[in-house]
């Protein structure tokens, strides 16, 4: 299934009761709203969102009067684009970049998201903008985590700095960032250990790691087809540790979108970058606007 099809499916029913309107009315949008209201819903947006969400929409919508040349129901998906960009950030959220370098980029998350996977895309992303990379295996729990990494390492033609499993994080991440250092290089990737689900023993460890690097970005990875779970996960890391955002993963599922809408607005950080396959390939920039565009069809 196409992501957010069903919610594109659900806005299109309020839209197709305004046909044939005049002008947007308290009365005649009703319906509609509650429309918008269950499609958003039904894609799994937290409740307070939605309601604040289409409380805006409709105050606009009664307000907006008539405009020439454009009908009522294409007056109203306007003002639900509009909105929906504002939802998410407005603008593109960039990756910044720390000078002097070199820029660290801390990436945590839950275990099974793609962390391990988005390390080595996002050193991938940063190669093609001309940056030298360096990945950090901090993830001393699973072997198979460093195996990994080391493999997508030589796929893409970054460097991995590992040091096995009987060091401590920390330490792992303050020597590979000694080496970066020494062969200039320009952004650290630093990959730590997830959990099944969040405890202390895993915050505790970000936060010793995050105090030893200094990093420009911190990153929680989460997964699209967790909805508003994902947003609730961005506003506990960034309580616990500070993060500077969030990047999305399986957008290419068939997930309903909460994520991708609620994350900005219910923990205030946004989405930097969204995954969208299992190829290197596949992670770009959030664009509001564009996101909007497919969940408007
Ligand atoms: P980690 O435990 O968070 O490090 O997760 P991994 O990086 O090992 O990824 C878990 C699984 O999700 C792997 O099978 C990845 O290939 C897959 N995966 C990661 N990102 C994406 C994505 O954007 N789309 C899809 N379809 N699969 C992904």
């Amino acid at each position: 299934a196409e992501m957010f099809g069903q919610l594109t499916t659900g806005l299109e029913t309020a839209w197709n009761k305004l046909r044939g309107v005049d002008v947007l009315t308290k009365e005649n949008i009703a319906e509609p709203m509650r429309d918008i209201r269950r499609a958003l819903l039904e894609a799994d947006v937290s409740l307070p969102v939605v309601r604040r969400f289409v409380q805006s929409v409709s105050d606009q919508a009664v307000g907006s009067g008539l405009i020439r040349g454009v009908r009522p129901d294409q007056q109203l998906v306007k003002i639900v684009h509009d909105e929906l960009v504002k939802l998410m950030g407005g603008e593109v959220s960039e990756l910044v970049f720390a000078k002097p370098g070199p820029t660290v980029m801390l990436l945590a998350g839950l275990q099974g998201v793609g962390k391990t996977t988005v390390c080595a895309k996002l050193a991938f992303y940063l190669k093609k903008l001309g940056k030298s990379c360096m990945m950090v295996a901090a993830d001393v729990y699973r072997p198979a985590a460093i195996d990994q990494l080391n493999i997508l390492g030589e796929k893409v033609g970054v460097p991995v700095y590992a040091e096995g499993t009987d060091v401590k994080p920390s330490e792992i991440a303050k020597h590979g960032l000694q080496e970066a250092k020494k062969k200039s290089i320009d952004v650290v990737i630093v990959d730590t250990a997830g959990r099944l689900q969040i405890d202390k023993s895993m915050m505790d460890e970000l936060k010793e790691v995050k105090k030893a690097l200094n990093p420009t970005e911190v990153l929680l990875v989460v997964d699209a087809m967790t909805g508003q779970e994902a947003a609730a996960l961005v506003t506990a890391f960034n309580i616990e540790i500070g993060i500077t955002g969030a990047i999305l993963t399986k957008l290419d599922g068939d997930s309903r979108g909460g994520a991708a809408l609620s994350v900005k607005e219910v923990s205030g950080k946004p989405i930097k970058l969204v995954g969208r396959g299992e190829r290197m390939e596949d992670l770009e920039p959030f664009y509001p606007d564009r996101m909007a565009g497919r969940v408007l069809g």
